[in-house]
């Protein structure tokens, strides 16, 4: 709930509205999830305030630390059973985290381990920020950037990531500028409409791994709803209104998206734009059979240079942990299917 909606609710139930900025502060800026524990608000008032309320945590079903780059991984247990993944990665100008937005992913992604394991629903404002605060409070850092980039499609599920976005850089509570976050979306064209006019500040990120049209179709199935035109068209809007230089994410695959004449064609395609591109070795999945050669991505990104595309290959994180989107929920599920337990 927002702090208006706790005012409102407050105000309601007969009590002044300043106790609504007390229990926000509590839960953002202490972090104190439990009504007993919040001593500035009478013993009577808490009570009532647990008859009628909740605050729904998550539990840590598993941790993955890696051996070679400090990156965690978690997976969460959601308070009905279902398993989302968050991922901490350290950085030389601090800590960085990826959220998942839903359970699962409707999107169908032929290269994405969360396009296997289906969608189940979407995640509410609180558990893609308790993501961040059960992070925090297990590892004792404190993050300095956000993004999201974990399971589901935050696009899809618009109003509760806006929702979050607004109680994570609530100046009453958790405050962190969304300067500082990133949104990944794999093109749902009406809503980056929609997102430019928050004037969040925040950095979108597209997924966009090809720069032709009908071979984008085949990989990405979104691309058959929202042709790769109107996306571009929606990221000069993107950009023309909020001033915030779009990233477009290219995971290279071998035999499918990695030639130069594929880099030629993303080059013309973006040329002229104020954009960065941001190149990803892609991640095997064990159900998929997409390869990558680090080697070929950097020539894919020299031949961008040459044709002035601003480049950079994503460093890769926490490897030996399987930390890319989807693995860890994907094999919890299996386990429990076949009647393994997961701990
Ligand atoms: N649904 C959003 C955010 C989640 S995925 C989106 O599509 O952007 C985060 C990023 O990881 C996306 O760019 C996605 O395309 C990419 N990704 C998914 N599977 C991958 C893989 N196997 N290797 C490399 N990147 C992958």
């Amino acid at each position: 709930m927002s702090l208006d909606e706790i005012e409102a609710e407050l105000v309601l139930m007969g009590e002044k509205k300043f106790r609504a900025k007390q229990i926000f502060q509590w839960l953002h800026c202490k972090r104190i999830f439990d009504f007993d524990e919040m001593t500035d608000i009478s013993i009577q008032l808490r009570k009532r305030l647990k008859e009628k309320f909740c605050t729904k945590r998550l539990f840590i079903a598993k941790r993955l630390a890696s051996s070679i780059d400090n990156t965690v991984k978690y997976l969460y247990r959601l308070s009905d059973g279902n398993y989302v993944e968050t991922v901490l990665m350290e950085y030389s100008y601090g800590h960085s985290i990826c959220v998942s937005t839903q359970v699962g992913c409707k999107m169908g992604c032929r290269f994405c381990a969360s396009a296997i394991a289906g969608f189940v629903r979407n995640l509410e404002p609180s558990e893609i920020l308790m993501q961040i605060y059960e992070t925090e409070r297990d590892s004792g850092l404190r993050v300095s950037g956000v993004v999201l980039m974990g399971i589901g499609e935050p696009l899809d599920n618009y109003d509760n990531v806006t929702k979050f976005l607004r109680l994570l850089s609530d100046k009453n509570g958790n405050d962190l500028s969304l300067r500082h976050v990133s949104l990944s979306t794999c093109g749902i064209v009406p809503r980056i409409y929609d997102l430019a006019e928050l004037h969040f500040g925040l950095t979108l990120s597209v997924s966009l791994h090809c720069a032709d049209n009908d071979k984008r179709s085949e990989i990405m199935p979104v691309n058959l709803t929202y042709n790769m035109n109107s996306l571009i068209e929606a990221c000069r809007y993107y950009f023309e209104r909020t001033g915030r230089r779009v990233t477009f994410e290219y995971a290279v695959i071998d035999n499918v998206n990695s030639s130069d004449a594929d880099a030629d064609r993303l080059a013309d395609l973006l040329r002229g734009m104020n954009c960065h591109v941001n190149l990803i070795p892609v991640n095997t999945v064990k159900e998929r059979n997409y390869r990558t050669a680090r080697a070929g991505v950097e020539d894919f990104a020299k031949r961008l240079g040459k044709r002035g595309i601003n480049a950079t290959v994503r460093r890769t994180l926490g490897s030996d942990i399987e930390a890319a989107c989807g693995q860890l929920r994907r094999d919890a599920i299996d386990h429990s299917t076949n009647g393994g337990a997961d701990n």
